[in-house]
């Protein structure tokens, strides 16, 4: 069952009360079997999300439990993509190791997830990063997707090279390939992990040509990362290029020079 933050339909309501009704009773008649318990993740509200408790009337009423944020931010992790091993890469996880530009790329980054909220909606709202692979461009826009995310921010992750093969393998179905593309244009926060990546073609082009034109034109902020410089994004496609770049005005991150390659070192 879902429903947003704050707003719950009467319906709704009634089915949780009959539901915490349900397993309160499941519970009592499960007394003499202690296992029964620890089969929910939360003992207070027993899954359900909702306590109840009496107010000044004497009546029964509905609060949300305690475990329902976190339950939320699980399931905003779940569904923005990111696996288990990238949700390691935070801001915590990302050493500078003493260098000036990787100190300042990651304070950039700090400070686009403070800012987020006043700018979301801006005509410059994203962020992108430059440089070759195991420069830590990654890890930073992986930090940023789980701040967001830890902040309640749906984000969504698109590893490119994988999510244009998929688009392209519907591209005979017109369902499937709306489908597969409305991920990635009607994600809150997308975040593009090595943009044009590898060989393209015509279609991968105008695949990318419409997310990010939907989204330029929704203001809907994007997170980059790619191994092309500016210069090279104009040169790929300047449609797509222009657009990116003014979108993340003031927050072009550029990560180059062999002794930034955080893998190796
Ligand atoms: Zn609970």
């Amino acid at each position: 069952m879902r429903m947003k933050a704050g707003v719950i339909r009467m319906d709704e309501m009634s089915a949780f009360l009959r539901e915490i009704d349900r397993r309160r009773r499941e519970y009592a008649g499960s007394a003499d079997n202690p296992e029964k318990e620890t089969e929910y993740e939360c003992r207070q509200c027993r899954d359900t999300g909702f306590i109840t408790r009496m107010d000044e009337n004497g009546c029964e009423i509905a609060c949300r439990c305690k475990c329902y944020e976190i339950r939320r931010s699980k399931e905003r992790m779940r569904r923005s993509g990111i696996s288990v091993e990238f949700q390691k890469k935070t801001f915590d996880s990302f050493t500078t190791k003493g260098n000036a530009q990787l100190a300042n790329a990651k304070e950039k980054a700090v400070r686009y997830v403070e800012y987020f909220a006043n700018k979301e909606h801006d005509r410059h709202n994203s962020i992108m990063f430059t440089g070759q692979a195991g420069s830590g461009k990654t890890h930073l826009g992986m930090a940023i997707c789980m701040s967001l995310i830890n902040s309640g921010v749906a984000v969504i992750y698109m590893a490119y090279r994988d999510a244009v093969t998929r688009i392209k393998q519907n591209l005979l179905d017109e369902v499937a390939y709306d489908r597969e593309l409305n991920k990635y244009t009607s994600a809150r926060v997308l975040y593009i992990d090595d943009l044009l990546k590898g060989r393209l073609t015509d279609t991968d082009v105008n695949i990318m040509y419409e997310i990010m034109n939907y989204r330029y034109m929704n203001n809907m902020p994007v997170i980059i990362s790619t191994e092309k410089t500016t210069d090279e994004l104009l040169m790929f496609d300047e449609a797509i290029g222009s657009r990116l770049i003014e979108m993340c005005r003031r927050n072009i991150i550029q990560l180059h020079g062999k002794e930034l390659n955080y893998r190796l070192s």
